[in-house]
């Protein structure tokens, strides 16, 4: 199962929990769900060092690396590469 399958089954779950520490709990798995699904990382121009692409994480602003992993070591949003190692 992919995180965006599980985000879809638990927004369907329609479980009446507001304002209830289920729904604190609730809101972390969709927070920590929604980071595993891969963003594009935002790219400046003259960010490209030699075959390094470097960026900013979508979530957190923070620098990110095509070389390091595929994941923001701050906030742990996944990021997408793709098509960006042209
Ligand atoms: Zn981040």
């Amino acid at each position: 199962m992919t995180a965006s399958e599980a985000l879809k089954i638990v927004a369907e779950c329609g479980l009446n929990i507001e304002g209830t520490a289920h729904d604190e709990v609730m809101i972390q798995i969709k927070s920590a769900l929604e980071k595993q699904i891969p963003k594009k990382p935002v790219i400046e121009k003259g960010q490209k060092i030699f075959y390094i692409q470097c960026g900013s994480c979508p979530e957190c602003k923070g620098r990110v690396y095509s070389s390091a992993n595929c994941f923001c070591h701050k906030c742990g949003q996944a990021i997408d590469w793709s098509d960006d190692n042209a």
